[in-house]
């Protein structure tokens, strides 16, 4: 990754020289006065290309007569070429399509699902994984992702929730920033990068009833304060996507709304790329209730400032009558060129006149490339939260360990272990955790596997189901099979059971309203931790689940760990990695308690009991923040270095953590701010800085965080703008959000 040490920090913009921009710009021009309208409508329209959905040749078709500008689905480095061959050689103008595709968490070799990257807190780890990502996206010959996700989700109904950073904005635009970063560099047209998309513009987690696509209506300060930041970051950090979302925003919806598109996108926030609608989210704008008909629908939505319309059916795009559009008005000519210029902009950044075609002969070697894997064991094993251990069970003592019985339905399947968003036609493969339990203790330590319970299937059929089925299983005796796992427990030193929601409950159109162990698996756990064998949890899901008080003694959330998940969990289990991540999000006792954030009033003030629920607590299970080590950290001596500090200062903060145990240990400090009073309310707390460390036994270290003049501003509904208030502030570090080491500061005017 020497390619990365360069990269811009978090907030810094590429900066392509004039002379560039100049070039491009004229170039754009030159196509753009030879383009006819249907042509121009084209570059404006993305269609879908499986090669197991044969089109029966309507999209070569297409691509032949110019009237599309970018494919999306197509992984296949010869089809791929084949197509880009059309574009290059038979249409007028010979503009080279732009292939996208969602490679959200890796395309052959497999990272931990977003979710479970952010709980690494680790920035430079996250780049590093969307950059090997992003080569292999390029070995197979696409130049753009529809990622990363940078919805903020503070409602774990909502399935989505795995493919963002979890609920809190701040860790959102660290991550945000550094997923561009990784996918993207500096800049477009580098080698082994792609364009990359920040989704979904904007509020999306914020959907009625964490219902996915559902209605979403947001206040000015929520959506400045929580939504936008990783936003903002992402487009700091040079994105050249965005991709509108699906749903209406405060009843507008999103692919044609021109305050969200043009004054808060482009305007507010200086983004300069091209605006990609969700799939068939053009031609939805009649379904929305919001457009007569198509041509309505995409005369708005460029209007607005969309550029592109992603997926319509072949014969009925909604770009295609943007020619019958512009001849009534209903659009106009500079606002169709804007729109064809920012895409035709981005292919020729990218290179594509030049190199529209990519080498097959190279694209075996670089899919398999050893680094990603071994990228990929580490960063499962940063990603893991170990949320429960108790009596130090963990680590496993590997001498004293003989037998293992590992259980349960995801403790053998690759499929789960990879996660949502990963699809067979890229040939991704994973250990399971038997398989990495099994290479790490080798023979000499008996490694028993019972299914224990089948995973119920989803209420209704994923809409994936087609691209992406459930593997088929060998039928069970469902009564044997559940006694087999509870003998092999009873008779093991341990048992390692691997529970969750199947890959395919979690993700788009996902959401539940309940959080209990699907299936039987709770029954399952129950008795085997009836066994009075000590038992281990591993967990492979993206929202807080309901374990039912039951008295497992340790557990470990490994998400969805990915290609080399099963040797990264053994990893863990013995200790040759040790646990650091922690959650992204409050994980909340009920889906009654959804929506929830850590930074709600009711979740710190111990004065508030009368808002609380009457059937149960308020806290939260573990809290935002909350994952523990082998080793025992505290935290002490926290520093401010000045009582008072003037507006637009910095404030300097140290504090010293020791590692108090006996191993070596990962830990994420984080540090938490409060304003007491102000132009506006301020959250109860909010997570400003953090820092992930490693620290010997009995080592201490002085860690120090700057809070920086914008960290202590915020948008105030009173002035409906950005402020800095005169006032003071609390704040804690420590290893959560409920952290308790406390101090105070105050700002005033001079
Ligand atoms: C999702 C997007 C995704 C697109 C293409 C949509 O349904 O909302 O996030 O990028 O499909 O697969």
């Amino acid at each position: 990754f020497a390619a990365l040490s360069g990269a811009p920090a978090v907030g810094q913009a590429p900066a392509p020289t004039s002379s560039i921009d100049e070039a491009v710009k004229a170039k754009a021009d030159t196509l753009i006065a030879q383009m006819t309208p249907e042509e121009k409508a084209g570059q404006l329209t993305q269609f879908f290309y499986f090669a197991q959905f044969p089109s029966n040749g309507a999209v070569e078709k297409a691509i032949e007569a110019g009237g599309m500008g970018s494919v999306l689905f197509v992984t296949d480095p010869s089809a791929l070429n084949r197509l880009q061959k059309i574009a290059m050689e038979k249409s007028r103008l010979k503009i080279p399509l732009l292939f996208g595709f969602d490679v959200i968490h890796g395309l052959h070799t497999i990272f931990p699902v977003p979710i479970g990257l952010a709980a690494s807190w680790d920035p430079s780890l996250v780049e590093k994984a969307q950059a090997a990502a992003a080569a292999e996206a390029r070995a197979v010959g696409l130049h753009w992702t529809f990622a990363p996700m940078i919805d903020v989700a503070r409602d774990a109904r909502w399935g989505r929730m795995v493919e963002g950073a979890g609920e809190d904005p701040y860790l959102g635009a660290v991550m945000a920033a550094a997923q561009v970063r990784g996918f993207q560099g500096r800049g477009l047209g580098q080698p082994d990068r792609i364009i990359s998309g920040p989704k979904h513009f904007v509020g999306y987690g914020a959907s009625y009833g964490g219902r996915d696509y559902d209605e979403v209506n947001l206040s000015d300060s929520e959506l400045w304060n929580v939504y936008l930041p990783p936003f903002k970051a992402a487009i700091d950090a040079g994105a050249a996507n965005i991709m509108s979302a699906y749903m209406g925003v405060n009843g507008v919806p999103a692919a044609a709304n021109p305050w969200l598109l043009s004054t808060l996108l482009r305007e507010k926030l200086g983004f300069k790329g091209f605006v990609v609608s969700d799939n068939q989210a053009v031609q939805n704008l009649v379904t929305q209730h919001f457009a007569a008909d198509r041509e309505d629908a995409a005369a708005r939505a460029v209007s607005a400032g969309l550029d592109m319309e992603m997926n319509p059916p072949m014969s009925k795009a909604a770009m295609s009558s943007l020619p019958d559009a512009l001849k009534t008005g209903k659009v106009s000519q500079a606002q169709v060129d804007a729109a064809v210029r920012r895409v035709l902009e981005a292919k020729i950044r990218m290179g594509l006149f030049e190199h529209p075609y990519v080498d097959e002969s190279l694209t075996e070697k670089r899919l398999n490339d050893p680094a990603h894997l071994a990228l990929a064991r580490s960063a499962a094993a940063r990603s893991a939260v170990l949320l429960r251990n108790e009596n130090g069970l963990l680590p496993l003592d590997r001498k004293g360990v003989k037998s293992i019985a590992v259980i349960g339905p995801m403790a053998d399947s690759e499929r789960d272990t990879l996660g949502p968003w990963v699809f067979p036609q890229n040939n991704p493969k994973a250990t399971t955790v038997l398989a990495g339990l099994k290479a790490k203790f080798g023979p000499a330590v008996r490694v028993d596997y019972s299914e224990g319970v089948r995973m119920p299937q989803r209420a209704f059929t994923s809409p994936f189901a087609t691209l992406d089925p459930r593997p088929k299983l060998t039928p069970i005796d469902p009564d044997a099979e559940f006694k087999r796992a509870v003998d092999l427990a009873s008779k093991a030193d341990v048992a390692v059971l691997v529970l969750g929601e199947a890959f395919d409950m979690i993700g788009e159109v996902a959401s539940r309203s309940d959080f209990s162990l699907p299936g039987r698996q709770q029954e399952l756990l129950d008795a085997v931790v009836a066994t009075g064998k000590p038992v281990v949890v591993v967990l492979m899901n993206a929202r807080p689940l309901d374990l039912k008080d039951s008295k497992v003694a340790a557990i470990l959330e490994a998400w969805y760990p990915g290609s080399a998940g099963g040797d990264a969990v053994a990893d863990l289990l013995v200790g040759d990695a040790a646990p650091g991540g922690k959650l992204p999000f409050s994980w909340i006792r009920s889906a009654g308690q959804a929506p929830y954030t850590y930074s709600f009033l009711v979740s710190h003030d111990p004065t508030n009991a009368n808002k609380r629920y009457w059937n149960e607590s308020n806290k939260p299970i573990w809290p935002f923040g909350h994952g523990l080590s082998y080793t025992q950290f505290s935290y002490g001596n926290l520093q401010v270095e000045k009582p008072t500090y003037g507006l637009g200062e910095a404030v300097r903060v140290s504090v010293d953590l020791t590692n108090r145990g006996k191993r070596v240990g990962e830990e994420v400090a984080q540090l938490y701010v409060h304003q007491r009073y102000g132009s506006a309310a301020r959250p109860v707390r909010e997570l400003k800085g953090f820092q992930r460390v490693s620290l010997k036994p009995g080592q201490t270290r002085t860690l120090r965080f700057v809070l920086k003049p914008e960290d202590l501003r915020y948008w105030s509904a009173a002035s409906q703008g950005w402020v800095q208030d005169e006032t003071k502030f609390d704040l804690w570090v420590g290893g959560n959000s409920d952290a308790d080491l406390a101090g105070s500061f105050e700002v005033r005017g001079k």
